[in-house]
């Protein structure tokens, strides 16, 4: 069984990769000319990846608001199929436009990655990410019909309905937020069902960050095997990254983005391994081509090639966004450095929450968990050795020095969509 897509594109050799990547990247110039934005740079001179990096600043989020709405659209209007926007909580929202040959390459390219992991056409497909303007439902939704699998588009929430589908329609691939995934469970252990009992084979995880130890707890829990997947609304949505079976790193696809690390301090290039923000520049979208998009996400390029034999660089799972990171009196942490200690704790349950506040001018971490039934159940003893141990292992993993409170199972917040872990009230008392 072949396990590639377009096994030419896939496992191009890395010389003609980069030859394809300057071929698009010069259309993709071509194309920016059009965008009252890109307009005012010199885009005509560059002829090289050099030329680009030294002549092209960096776009910022910032720039896709002030520019509302159409001051990055480089097709006519008429040209357009549909739009995708950011929720827009935080002043004018994002909007992304796509034109039909947009949507083409999106599907290809979800398409690619779901097939990479094991989709096949007979697979049955249920998507419970939010369907509407949030890429993560209509992206998905269209890779899976082009492989030819049963698409269920349920969309979120209502937690027993999706177990009867589950059920029902012998669904074998979940694409799915981590966070819901582990409250999905506790829906299942309430009906008293054992998911390993049912036809999931592959759960598609991703849209917000999660730590290795969350997979991992994803995977046993259900007996699949789960992937990180990784995207944004700005350059298409779903399917800019994804890992492959070797679960080793996430593949970004060369043919699609080109692919830039760099100091979110100084803006500066940073060599492959080191830590930075990623930068990423479409290479076929037509509608909305971004140039050096900066995506606040801090990951780093992994060296080294993957044993999938596919040529298409790696990073390794998203850190957070630059802005995700707590200073706590002094020291610096990200919350995903938390869950990862935190999950990797037996009898710690599924969800948890961050908590800081401001006392006596020092900064105060707390940390709420969940507990998981068992430990519940148990004596006081338990409970008390738990607290402890993970008080213990954040202060040494981690040099802060948390309060720990247990919570009964299933007792903390829920989200509707991306969870929001930390509540940072060290400014609002
Ligand atoms: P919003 O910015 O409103 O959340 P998107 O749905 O486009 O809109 O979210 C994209 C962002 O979600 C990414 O920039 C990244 O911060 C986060 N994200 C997406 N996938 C992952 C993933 N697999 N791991 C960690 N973070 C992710
Ligand atoms: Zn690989």
């Amino acid at each position: 069984m072949t396990m590639y897509w377009d096994e030419q594109m896939e496992r191009a050799e890395a010389g003609e990769l980069q030859r394809h990547q300057l071929k698009l990247l010069r259309q993709t110039l071509e194309r920016a000319k059009n965008s009252p934005f890109y307009q005012r740079l010199p885009l005509d001179k560059i002829d090289s990846l050099e030329a680009f990096q030294a002549e092209v600043p960096f776009t910022r989020k910032q720039d896709l608001r002030e520019q509302f709405p159409y001051g990055f659209l480089a097709t006519e209007l008429k040209q357009v199929v549909r739009l995708h926007s950011s929720s827009g909580t935080t002043g004018n929202p994002t909007v992304i436009f796509h034109t039909k040959k947009d949507i083409e390459e999106w599907t290809n390219l979800v398409a690619r990655c779901m097939y990479m992991i094991g989709t096949r056409a007979g697979d049955v497909f249920q998507n419970t990410m939010g369907y509407g303007l949030f890429t993560g439902g209509l992206g998905f939704h269209y890779g899976a019909e082009a492989i030819g699998a049963l698409t269920i588009p349920i969309g979120p929430g209502n937690s027993k309905r999706q177990i009867w589908f589950m059920q029902n329609f012998g669904s074998s691939v979940i694409h799915i937020l981590p966070s819901y995934a582990l409250r999905l469970y506790s829906h299942f252990e309430e009906l008293q069902i054992d998911p390993k009992t049912l036809t999931l084979r592959i759960f598609i995880i991703g849209s917000e960050p999660h730590s290795e130890a969350m997979r991992r707890q994803i995977e046993d829990l259900y007996g699949v095997k789960a992937y990180n997947s990784y995207g944004l609304s700005e350059v298409c949505g779903p399917g800019v990254g994804f890992e492959c079976p070797e679960q080793n790193g996430i593949h970004l696809w060369e043919d699609y983005f080109l692919v830039e690390i760099i100091d979110p301090e100084t803006g500066e290039v940073l060599p492959v391994g080191e830590e930075g923000e990623l930068v990423l520049t479409t290479l076929k979208r037509e509608a909305v081509p971004l140039l050096r998009y900066r995506t606040g996400d801090l990951t780093r390029i992994l060296p080294g090639e993957c044993a999938c034999g596919r040529s298409h660089l790696r990073i390794e799972r998203i850190k957070g966004r630059a802005d995700d990171m707590l200073i706590i009196n002094g020291v610096n942490l990200f919350p995903i450095q938390i869950e990862k200690t935190l999950l990797g704790i037996p009898g710690v349950g599924k969800n948890y929450l961050i908590e800081i506040r401001k006392e006596n001018y020092m900064d105060k971490l707390y940390i709420k968990a969940e507990v998981d039934q068992t430990i519940f159940e148990g004596t006081l003893a338990g409970l008390t050795q738990l607290q402890n141990r993970i008080a213990e292992e954040l202060r040494s993993e981690l040099s802060v020095n948390p309060v720990v409170q247990l919570s009964e199972p299933g007792s903390l917040p829920v989200w509707e969509g991306k969870a929001k872990r930390v509540n940072d009230r060290r400014n609002k008392e």
